[in-house]
């Protein structure tokens, strides 16, 4: 009867998922951090560029609050405005080559935002079901219909899209490059799809922003498909290393989510100095293309080690590379060996991801030292033998 928590906990507990808060001390640079008085190779963060311990960013934040106070005092519609909050949206529309473009607070407001603005009832949206929490979130709170196709599968979601194609909007929405496996989409097939369709594509570019396209602009622009997308969703939380998240696209775009998006509407605009650290890493961000150069061919070979020695990292093509475990409690045990030895990754457990594929997590750095990136991948390697993970086939 009534709220009696302490069973539900219980029961997780026994299921190897209950989760608990871990406490940074100390934040180091080289991608390190301080827990307990010992020294980790963090390799959970999704600072990609390391971009987050920036003197650019600090100092810019510190000049933005200086000028424009440490708040910004009510929310975008009523006098939350500030031409700094304008000239950022001004700036990452011309980085994503759109319109227009508009700011909100989280990436996780972001998705619910737009999806629950644009999408009704009577709409049909389809979604990879390995799309980000918030993408669900948004898709639940829409009222519109909503299904979650397998996986990159372009078959079920051809199936879908012809069933729906009367529908009055009928939206496709992807990561672009996947939060936990760090795989792919397949774009240039999503936009062919959805142009034959007459469907609406939506790419979540949290994990792209900063680290791919030439200028950093995402997958998108890596792979030139930006033009033919309608709506670019991205975040300045991960590579771009401070907090927030972007929508770009045309003008009637951002003027109906002005209108319609309750996340936007409803919420104080973000502060002065987050707004400055996020112009500081724009502008970072298209004018060195090394560190995600860097960033990019270390993980390549990071991954190329794992693998060689028998560890299944999926489909990663990214800075996110997974290590497969399956059981949950062994998912676990091989992160508490990692930690014991100076490793900061997590284990990823269903729901987030399916049951019975529980996971290790590791994103890497520009802010990672290539020494002690080979450190790392050797101590995983024997620790994953130890654990018995590392399934050779001799083909
Ligand atoms: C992290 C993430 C978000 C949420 O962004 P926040 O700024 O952390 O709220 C949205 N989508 C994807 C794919 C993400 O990885």
């Amino acid at each position: 009867m009534g709220f009696d928590l302490q069973p539900e906990l219980e029961a997780l507990e026994a299921q190897h998922l209950r989760r608990r808060l871990q406490v940074i001390d100390q934040v180091l640079p080289g991608g390190k951090v301080i827990v307990g008085g010992r020294e980790f190779l963090n390799l959970s963060s999704n600072d990609y560029l390391g971009l987050a311990l920036d003197p650019r960013l600090i100092a810019a934040a510190q000049a933005a609050a200086g000028r424009w106070g440490a708040g910004s005092t009510a929310s975008r519609l009523i006098t939350g405005t500030l031409a700094l909050h304008q000239q950022v949206e001004t700036e990452v529309a011309d980085f994503k080559g759109t319109d227009r473009a508009i700011i909100f607070n989280t990436g996780y407001m972001a998705n619910v935002g737009v999806i629950s603005a644009l999408m009704g009832k009577g709409d049909v949206i389809l979604s990879d079901r390995l799309n980000h929490a918030s993408i669900i979130d948004g898709m639940r709170l829409s009222e519109a219909g909503f299904y979650r196709y397998p996986h990159r599968d372009l078959n079920r979601l051809e199936d879908l899209l012809k069933k729906y194609c009367a529908v009055r909007r009928l939206l496709i929405v992807t990561d672009s490059v996947f939060s936990v496996d760090g795989d792919l989409a397949p774009l240039a097939d999503l936009v062919r799809l959805k142009e034959r369709y007459g469907a609406w594509l939506m790419i979540d570019e949290a994990h792209a922003t900063g680290v791919l396209g030439a200028t950093g602009a995402g997958l998108a622009e890596a792979l030139g498909l930006s033009a033919g997308i309608e709506i670019h969703m991205g975040t300045f939380s991960k590579a771009l290393g401070s907090f927030g998240a972007y929508v770009a696209g045309s003008a009637p775009l951002i003027d109906m989510l002005h209108n319609r998006a309750r996340a936007f509407i409803y919420s104080t605009a973000l502060p002065p100095p987050v707004l400055g650290a996020m112009q500081a890493a724009l502008a970072i961000v298209r004018q060195e293309p090394e560190p995600r150069d860097y960033l990019l061919e270390q993980a390549t070979l990071f991954r190329q080690r794992l693998q060689a020695a028998g560890l299944d990292t999926l489909e990663s093509e990214t800075q996110i590379i997974p290590v497969l475990v399956g059981d949950n409690r062994r998912s676990l045990e091989f992160a508490a060996r990692l930690r014991q030895i100076g490793l900061m990754a997590v284990a990823i457990r269903p729901p987030t991801v399916a049951a019975g594929s529980a996971r290790l997590r590791f994103s890497l750095s520009a802010a990672h030292q290539p020494a002690d990136l080979a450190r790392a991948a050797e101590q995983i390697i024997a620790a994953g033998r130890e654990m018995g993970l590392n399934k050779r086939t001799c083909s």
